[in-house]
């Protein structure tokens, strides 16, 4: 296999090993960029994605791109400002990440000459995973009711459900369902937008500071479906829930179909305010469950069949009975135990799973919570939590400041509204700024490099 055909294989590999949202937030623009020895060069878009490709994925990442190349390689990350994958899409490309690939050196061209626009303000052209059809998704008793609705959404969309809002926990195929709603409407010529909580609110910044809310409003207002995934990361007490609750109402009057997604019930989504939560009641809310053992192991059949590996019954029950928690991780096992038996050339037996399984019993990094980087920062840099969250922009509290909110961007699974809310109250455009700006300054101070790097070691070491 040639260096880019393996990389290729690996990235579609650590797609599903990684899960969509780290996928998506680290690697999705990744490009195999030079081949020097046994090094393989790897372009990313942000120093932000090479740090952490380096420091914390970069065991993974090298195994599965060694396994399937077949021979140990070194990987070697570099910033790009725009990634090949990057140009390829450019018109599709969302403004705020075009906007991001900048370079802050070069006089700032307006967007609207950067980029054709398209005559008329097109739906955002928004990426679903092939994998994820419901002709794909095992049907169990714990999530008969979320799919059967899935189905009659799709026979009928804004007839019956609607809103169709559903909840539970990560991994439990929350945004399988979505995207799986999202493929058949896609397949019966109906304009589906899906989209992520946070890439709708990012895409509204976007537009506030571009003056193009017009344009944003007429791509959502414009779907015959709407599904939003995560919304947990909408909360936060700003503009963002104004509109939403507009696009809502909007597609509502019209009589298009609204589908979400989210790990809590609508009534613990304790930053929603109450008329979005009410319009959320008024639908069907279904919560999932995490798979029994029936369905586990009835999932782990469908990828096998989906894949050609060969899964024995013994191993298949025994992998269903490892991963008890989420889906997810069942898939990771499942990845990785697949790969090793292609990689060693044998087929799947109790000696190639006895020592995968191994790996995941380790201890994995625990979750780094928004309160222990507000303390851990604090001490680092002999503050108190307060001087963080306070008003205080002295230079040095200020600069102690954007890296923690730096680093609780990168370590915690939270949304910018939550990080400002933890920082005492901050606009989520502030948090943003910040990240930017430490990424930015990391660039060329060493320093600050090596102090950020300290911090994320205490941060997860343990
Ligand atoms: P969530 O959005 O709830 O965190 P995902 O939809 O990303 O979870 O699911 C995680 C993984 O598990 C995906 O690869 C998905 O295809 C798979 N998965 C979850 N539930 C099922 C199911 N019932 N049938 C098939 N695959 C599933
Ligand atoms: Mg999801």
């Amino acid at each position: 296999m040639n260096p880019q055909d393996a990389w290729n294989t690996a990235y579609h590999q650590l797609e599903a090993q990684l899960g969509a949202a780290q996928f998506n937030t680290w690697l999705r623009d990744a490009a195999l960029l030079d081949v020097d020895g046994d090094v393989w060069v790897i372009g990313v878009r942000s120093v932000f994605a090479r740090d952490m490709l380096e420091q914390r994925l970069y065991r993974s990442v090298r195994r599965v791109v060694s396994d399937v190349y077949g021979s140990a390689l070194e990987l070697r990350f570099e910033v790009v400002k725009a990634a090949p994958r990057m140009e390829a899409a450019a018109v599709e490309t969302p403004l705020f990440k075009l906007l991001a690939q900048q370079d802050p050196t070069e006089p700032s061209v307006p967007l609207h000459q950067r980029i054709a626009r398209p005559e008329r303000p097109e739906l955002p052209e928004t990426e679903l995973n092939p994998r994820f059809t419901l002709d794909r998704f095992i049907a169990g008793s714990e999530n008969e009711v979320a799919l059967a609705a899935a189905h009659a959404i799709v026979e009928q969309p804004a007839a019956v459900y609607n809103p169709f809002f559903v909840y539970g926990s990560v991994g439990l195929g929350k945004t399988h369902l979505l995207q799986g709603i999202a493929h058949a409407c896609r397949a019966r010529g109906l304009h589906v937008v899906y989209i992520p909580s946070e890439v709708f609110v990012n895409e509204l910044i976007q537009s506030i500071r571009e003056r193009t809310t017009a344009m944003f409003r007429e791509r959502y207002r414009g779907a015959d479906i709407l599904l939003v995934d995560d919304i947990q990361f909408i909360g936060g007490k700003d503009s963002t829930q104004e509109e939403f609750f507009h696009t809502f109402n909007a597609l509502n009057t019209f009589n298009k179909q609204v589908v979400i997604a989210s790990d809590r019930a609508p009534r613990e989504l304790t930053t929603l305010e109450d008329r979005l939560r009410s319009r959320f009641e008024g639908g069907l809310i279904v919560d999932m469950h995490a798979p029994g053992f029936e369905t586990r192991c009835a999932i782990l059949r469908g990828w096998a069949a989906d894949r050609g590996v060969e899964l024995p019954n013994h191993i298949c029950e025994q992998l269903a009975a490892s991963a008890t928690t989420n889906v997810r991780e069942l898939e990771g096992m499942f990845n990785h135990i697949a790969a090793t038996s292609r990689f060693l050339r044998k087929p799947i037996t109790t000696s190639i799973t006895d020592d995968a399984l191994e790996s995941y019993r380790q201890p994995r990094y625990h979750a780094v919570t928004l309160g222990r980087v507000l303390e851990t920062v604090a001490a680092y840099f002999r503050l108190r939590v307060s001087d963080l969250t306070g008003k205080n922009r002295a230079g040095r509290i200020n600069q102690a400041r954007q890296i923690a909110m730096y680093l609780a961007r990168e370590l915690t699974m939270t949304s910018l509204p939550q990080i400002g809310d933890a920082f005492g109250g901050r606009k989520h455009s502030t948090v943003l700024h910040s990240c930017n700006k430490v990424s930015e300054e990391m660039e060329y101070d060493p320093a600050l490099r090596a102090m950020v790097a300290d911090l994320r070691r205490k941060l997860t070491d343990e």
